[in-house]
């Protein structure tokens, strides 16, 4: 049976970020008491938004793309509406609304609290591009989802000071401006009242987050952790800078605090970070990491890394190759280097060839695939602790979840176990995930005891 179609459909397409994920649900959230409700189909809704991100020239052209497919549908449905947000709207603003006939609204990342005066205008008509940062967005918190499942996002802080050579955040989110931690701590209790048992804090630079009332991440993480309901806390993500030695002690310390830590690096060459801005160098980064796997036991650790940065030499490149040999990162998110509107890279010279860019990629993550699958093996024979989250993509009668760590176990089980911790041996490595058998001594632990 399908899904039957409300009176007011509502499809948002998602491109990006864990930040955008989290704008999503919360545009969900501020228009539902309108009578938006999700739909899983284009073809069921009155209002498509489409949540953008411009933070690769690759990512904003699947947008692009995506938005030329839409031109069909609102051919036939005369009366669909069709709004873009995200950083790319924010990058672009009227321009798009220019360029785009079939487009109805824009908006930017700081005005989504006014989505329904702008559908509202479009409805009758009026097609508007609305991009300003800092109106009084940020006065209101956005409602929750209304189901919003059994984990959840929380922004905690948005925008950036950093301004990376490379990157366009901070001409899109504006500068750093962290939540209040009253604001967070009732965010995080209203999403553990609807069900959430699994938190990921989210910030552009998450551990530079600062209390306006005082306090600083370390302090919000341990407030955090004693929500009455929660099992598990994430944060993404971390800049090498600010990690201090107090958030590596409140994770060590905080057992509803998962041992996962996304710690880009970058580059493992002193001269690329410099031109990057990075504002650390490969030592301190090192160190840092040694202290993270000293003190945090069983921890996860990801990285982000940019190859053909402007200027990049072969020697650069084998210095990222082997941080990636003494990192040895659980997981890795690589790129190639494009240039991004407004930033410092951009006007850089030694821009480095396409297929230089690809080959060292290639390189990199064909590196990095055989380091997690070697990691990956070396868990056989160990027992995880899982949060089921549902029926696995692939294969029949099996059940998925996510380790305290971060990875996702695939194991027999039935529906049963969904928004369930298990423990879980595993039994075989693959590059991206592991495969497990369910141990019959099931942790009720966290079943039973919802402080
Ligand atoms: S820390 Fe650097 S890479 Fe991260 S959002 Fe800020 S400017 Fe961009």
């Amino acid at each position: 049976m399908g899904q039957p179609t409300p009176s007011r459909g509502l499809y948002i397409a998602t491109f990006g970020c864990q930040m955008n994920v989290y704008d999503s649900d919360r545009m969900a959230g501020l228009l539902a008491p309108l009578g938006f409700e999700l739909v899983d189909d284009p073809e069921h809704a009155e209002l498509i938004l489409i949540n953008t991100c411009s933070v690769r020239r690759s990512a904003e052209h699947k947008v692009y793309s995506y938005l030329g497919q839409l031109k069909e549908l609102k051919g036939r449905r005369g009366r669909l509406l069709i709004g873009l947000g995200g950083c790319l709207a924010q990058q672009e603003g009227q321009r798009l609304l220019d360029q785009v006939p079939h487009l109805d609204l824009v908006f930017g990342t700081g005005v989504i609290h006014r989505l329904p005066e702008l559908i509202a205008e479009a409805a009758a008509g009026r097609r508007r591009a609305l991009t300003e940062l800092d109106g009084p967005a940020a006065a209101a918190p956005l409602p929750i989802p209304p189901r919003p499942g059994i984990k959840a996002h929380l922004t905690v802080m948005r925008g950036c000071d950093n301004f990376c050579a490379y990157c366009v955040v901070p001409h899109t989110r504006g500068r750093e401006h962290s939540r209040p931690a009253d604001e967070v701590a009732a965010e995080a209790a209203a999403l553990c009242a609807a069900g959430v048992r699994e938190i990921t804090l989210l910030g552009q630079n998450v551990n530079s987050y600062a209390d306006p009332g005082g306090g600083d991440f370390a302090d919000l993480l341990a407030r955090l952790a004693d929500t009455p309901g929660l099992w598990r806390l994430r944060f993404v993500t971390s800049h090498p800078k600010d990690l201090s030695d107090r958030l590596v002690e409140a994770m060590a310390s905080q057992e509803r605090v998962m041992e996962q830590i996304h710690l880009p690096a970058q580059s493992g060459s002193d001269r690329v970070l410099k031109a990057m801005n990075r504002r650390y160098s490969r030592r301190q980064y090192l160190d840092k990491v040694s202290r993270l796997r000293r003190r945090v036991e069983g921890l996860a650790l990801g990285g982000d890394i940019i190859v053909g940065f402007p200027g990049e030499t072969p020697q650069d490149f084998q210095a990222t190759m082997s941080l990636l040999e003494t990192v040895r990162y659980d997981y890795l998110f690589s790129f190639k280097y494009s240039d991004r509107p407004f930033t410092r890279a951009a006007k850089m010279n030694g821009k480095l060839s396409e297929d230089i860019k690809a080959r060292r990629l290639a390189e990199l993550q064909a590196r990095q695939r055989e380091i997690s699958l070697e990691t990956h093996r070396g868990l056989v024979g160990r027992v995880l602790e899982v949060l089921v989250e549902g029926p696995a993509k692939h294969g029949q009668g099996l059940v998925a979840g996510r380790s305290r760590c971060g990875r996702m176990v695939n194991f027999t089980g039935g529906p049963d176990l969904i928004g369930r911790v298990v423990r879980v041996r595993i039994t075989e490595g693959r590059v991206n995930s592991l495969v497990g058998r369910l141990n019959q001594e099931e942790v009720q632990r966290h079943d039973t005891n919802d402080r």
